[in-house]
């Protein structure tokens, strides 16, 4: 079984488009952090599946599904996402969406960041949570080409160490061979300004990654910080906000080591809700907080 949602699925998904649940109003208005602006900008709605989650095959995910309102069998409509980081004049991109490499319905980052006014010369760096195709595509134009001519590539070492390497594509299921092409075409179009770095690097004054590895190798998310204002955008900790916060041991098939992404979701939920953070990530439609419910987690805007 393809580990990603076929075309047919995409299209299917039309369908799920219209039960994507509302966000709430004033949801995507631009969230200051400090000096910084933070946007959110959506790339596309992808159609995600009970198959996409195991734990979700079961009486329990049919009622979650039921319960927000979709068929019990999914799909649900999830988001994709970009953010555009801005402090002053400067301008960053954090992640780049699909680009066109998952065909018609998503590529809407490039129009997005037209509306918010900004040249894609202006983006001075991209801070990429990792390398799969629905964050780096987006990098590439239709031709292959860099998108963003001037800016800087910034990653986790891990993250270009395990896609470049021959090995991982040899060890990885044959379904991944799109995940792993477009990687291996980010990398190569942006090799001049490439930036590999390591743990919790500053990208600017106030922005550091946050290592969250088990999604891929070198998962990680972004912290901004400003004064007391403080955001964290988290990358692929979660794919279904249904369904993995009541239950954080619920993996997507997309993780790389399934232990260590649990570990890592479990963890990072817990330190959110102790500290009160305010979080989005690439596929939330909303930012929001963690709280524990029950014996799992809840998630509220
Ligand atoms: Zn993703």
């Amino acid at each position: 079984m393809s580990p990603m949602p076929s075309r047919r699925a995409l299209l299917a998904g039309t369908a799920a488009l219209a039960l994507a649940p509302r966000a709430r109003a004033g949801d995507d208005a631009p969230l200051r952090i400090g000096s910084f602006t933070v946007k959110r900008l959506q790339d596309g709605l992808f159609p995600l599946e009970p198959r996409m989650i195991p734990g979700a095959e079961s009486e329990e995910g049919r009622v979650l599904l039921a319960r927000a309102g979709l068929p019990p069998a999914g799909p649900s409509a999830e988001p994709v996402n970009a953010f555009l980081v801005r402090q002053q004049d400067r301008a960053w991109l954090l992640d780049a969406g699909c680009g066109t490499v998952f065909g018609p319905g998503f590529d809407r980052v490039a129009g997005a960041l037209a509306t918010e006014g900004i040249d894609p010369a202006r983006i001075e760096a991209v801070w990429l949570t990792h390398l799969h195709a629905d964050h780096a595509g987006g990098l590439l134009t239709p031709e292959g080409r860099a998108r963003f001519p001037a800016a800087e590539l910034v990653l986790q070492e891990a993250e270009a160490a395990y896609w470049g390497d021959p090995a991982s594509r040899a060890r990885a299921p044959a379904e991944m061979a799109l995940f792993f092409d477009t990687a291996q075409a980010v990398l190569a179009a942006y090799a001049d300004r490439l930036r590999r770095v390591r743990g919790e690097a500053v990208l600017a004054p106030g922005a550091a990654f946050l290592p969250l590895p088990g999604h891929t190798p070198g998962h990680a998310g972004v912290t901004l910080e400003d004064g007391t204002d403080r955001l964290l955008i988290w990358g692929d900790v979660v794919h279904s906000r249904i369904l993995q916060f009541p239950h954080p041991d619920w993996t997507v098939i997309w993780d790389a080591d399934k232990a260590q992404a649990e570990a890592t979701r479990r963890g990072i939920f817990d330190r959110a809700a102790a500290e009160g953070l305010t979080v989005a990530g690439m596929h939330l439609a909303a930012r929001g907080r963690v709280e524990r419910r029950g014996g799992g987690y809840a998630f509220t805007v």
